[in-house]
């Protein structure tokens, strides 16, 4: 008998029409003798649509209340997932994060969970049921509501197949695995059969939302074997995420992202001494805006120029700040760029593979695509080009690496 961990998303059970195919799924599996615990979003949109409710009453709203609000959600789908395995003749019981303990931190809208009270679920599963609990939620010390931010239902189930040692944690969505590439700007983009954490760690943060990143740390940390899967098309398999082996650094590039939502800011003219970088960079961390790709070039005359990145929904207050700053530290200039994108190639190989970046930047220097800034880790490196470019320039690397040809 093996206990699997599965977890469904608001696609799969946004009306009832799909419960009942989830439910049957889950009542499937089953009865090929296997212990199953089920964890599920809130139906289709009504997360956001509860947000949207809020924004018309309020501006200040308060986190708390927010999860108090969101936290209904999930609350709908396991109770009408249960009626539905009932109607199955299968024996199912939910539970909402309180009731199985998953205690978090006092976080509101991104806690993060300290534990889980494995034996509620292990009595549940004893007695023959299918057990269903909430995602995305838990409760603090204060027996507060705590949700853990947005996607946060793929952490519950991960936490809860580390917790439980399940043999299995299956993520059930509405794609049917890890791409290549984004299949709507490669259209021969292939399905990963296998991929790393880290592999997907770095994807996941550069666009590729088939999993919230969060979770995808846990599975790390908790040596947790995820496997993504359609819930619409059952019967294909899907990828693997699970720890890196020495026969994935044979894959030099296992894929390709393209992120579109960041903009660039140049400082002109910056004198170069001491402190000048600490202070631009603290004044922006102070008021919450996170930087992504920093460069500085340095001029004959003592001059620099500093260019970073920031997500768009950022680029008014980063203004704000800089208008101030540039003042103070002396700059020249500052200039603000949105057309852009940034294109990354991922791969545990690259560590131990020459010349990749070398390739990258020949691919796009061929076809004649200006790269504005460059960024690496060990098993990335990303450009940024011209936003209208990007789709072209993915399908390039896409090419040039031959992710067409590997599994
Ligand atoms: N319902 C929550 C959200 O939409 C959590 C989840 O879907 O995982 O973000
Ligand atoms: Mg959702």
């Amino acid at each position: 008998m093996a206990l699997i961990v599965q977890k469904y998303g608001g696609s799969s059970v946004a009306d009832a029409e799909k419960v009942k195919r989830v439910a049957k799924h889950i009542v499937g599996n089953k009865r090929k003798n296997n212990e199953l615990v089920v964890v599920v979003s809130a139906p289709g949109e009504m997360t956001d649509d509860l947000l949207d409710m809020a924004k018309k009453i309020t501006d200040n709203r308060s986190d708390r209340e927010i999860d108090m609000l969101l936290s209904t959600g999930e609350q709908v789908s396991i109770a009408l997932l249960a009626m539905a395995i009932h109607e199955q003749g299968e024996q199912a019981i939910s539970f909402t994060g309180h009731q199985v303990g998953i205690v978090t931190d006092t976080t509101h809208t991104k806690a993060k969970i300290i534990s889980i009270n494995e034996k509620k679920v292990f009595n549940a599963l004893e007695k023959g049921n299918i057990v269903i609990i909430a995602g995305f939620q838990g409760v603090d010390e204060h027996n507060d509501i705590t949700t853990l931010g947005r996607g946060g239902s793929d952490t519950t189930a991960v936490a809860l197949a580390a917790v439980l040692k399940a043999d299995l944690c299956e993520i059930y969505t509405d794609v049917d695995g890890v791409y290549t590439a984004d299949p709507r700007i490669v259209p021969n983009a292939q399905k990963i059969d296998t991929i790393s954490y880290d592999e997907m760690l770095e994807m996941a943060s550069l666009g590729a939302k088939v999993m919230q990143s969060r979770s995808i740390e846990f599975a790390k940390k908790y040596d947790v074997d995820v496997q993504v899967r359609s819930s619409f098309n059952t019967n294909t398999i899907g990828t693997l995420i699970t720890k890196e082996v020495l026969s994935m650094e044979k894959v030099v590039v296992r894929g390709v992202t393209c992120e579109m939502d960041e903009a660039k800011l140049s400082l002109i003219g910056v004198p170069d001494r001491p402190g000048v970088a600490a202070k631009i960079f603290t004044s922006l961390a102070k008021v919450n805006v996170g930087v992504d790709m920093i460069v500085q070039s340095t001029g004959e005359d003592g001059i620099n120029t500093i260019s970073f990145t920031v997500n768009k929904s950022d680029l008014k207050k980063t203004m704000e700040i800089l208008n101030k700053v540039a003042i103070e530290i002396e700059a020249k200039k500052i200039l603000a760029d949105e057309h852009i994108a940034k294109i990354s190639i991922v791969g545990v190989g690259m560590r131990s593979h020459c010349g990749i970046a070398a390739s990258m930047f020949e691919a796009l220097a061929l076809n004649k695509i200006n790269i504005d800034m460059i960024s690496t880790s060990e098993i990335k490196l990303s450009c940024i080009v011209e936003d209208l470019r990007a789709h072209e320039a993915v399908r390039i690397l896409h090419d040039r690496f031959n992710l067409a040809d590997i599994k």
